[in-house]
């Protein structure tokens, strides 16, 4: 399918500024816009790390120091039906990270499912089960996926993306289980985060081929990323604020 080419850049809620210049180490990605520089001596970045089937950009904000040694990814959505995690990607884009660490906010990897309110992309494959980790075919529904492991342009943006920085800590949100997935990674740091936000820590039931934050835990080792299933409906500003802030208590923790 033709994707269809370029869309404005309202659709973060950013408007980029006069300047755009690239941090050299960010030269790999494509355009990196300078957005603000805080009082902090910390900045704000916005790079576009892929496009959608439908040439969306999928685009992170990055906070923090240019030349981080750390770097911790937040994923607000990946089912285009379950975007509550968006708000709290909303309140980290203004707090400062903690010292040392980058901040990597992706509103969604799946900005055409956000518009359609589909679980999957434009090609109806659910990008958490096209990861190159267990893949295994699953027929066209709810979990198609897709026609071989990372088919995807976004599931390949994420993948891409996750090499480049690898993630310290990476929390993907999703919805509605209300709990903090137990599913692999360093789990002292992942109970922190369910005690901090008041959710369970539980492993969801079942297997799950082809899904991201699995494939990191193997890709990656000595890094953490997990999965927090938010409840139904949205989350209150309330809410959002207190995810937020257990992410940065744990972005400065876990493996070094
Ligand atoms: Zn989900």
């Amino acid at each position: 399918m033709r994707s269809s080419g370029p869309h404005p850049d309202e659709e973060l809620g950013l408007r980029p500024r006069e300047t755009v210049r690239a941090a050299p180490s960010l030269l790999w990605l494509a355009a990196a816009v300078f957005v603000t520089a805080a009082a902090s001596a910390s900045a704000s970045w916005i790079v576009t790390v892929g496009r959608s089937v439908r040439g969306r950009p999928i685009r992170a904000t990055v906070t923090g120091p240019a030349h981080a040694k750390r770097n911790v990814l937040v994923v607000g959505d990946v089912h285009g039906d379950e975007p509550a995690g968006i708000a709290i990607i909303r309140v980290l884009r203004r707090m400062a990270p903690p010292a040392g660490t980058a901040l990597w906010l992706v509103r969604s990897f799946n900005p055409d499912g956000l518009v359609a309110h589909t679980r999957g992309n434009a090609h109806g494959v659910d990008l958490n089960r096209n990861a190159p980790f267990a893949w295994r075919p699953l027929p066209r529904g709810l979990f198609y996926s897709g026609p071989r492991a990372l088919s995807e342009p976004e599931s390949r943006a994420a993948v891409r993306l996750i090499r480049r920085i690898r993630p310290a800590v990476t929390i993907w949100y999703h919805q509605h289980a209300a709990l903090v997935d137990d599913h692999g990674g360093n789990r002292a740091l992942e109970r922190r985060y369910a005690r901090l936000v008041g959710l369970p820590f539980r492993r969801i039931p079942g297997s799950y081929p082809g899904s991201l934050s699995v494939w990191q835990d193997h890709a990656l080792p000595r890094t953490t990323a997990f999965v927090v299933e938010l409840p139904g409906g949205s989350l209150s500003a309330r809410s959002a604020q207190r995810h937020a802030e257990a992410v940065l208590s744990v972005a400065g923790s876990g493996h070094h």
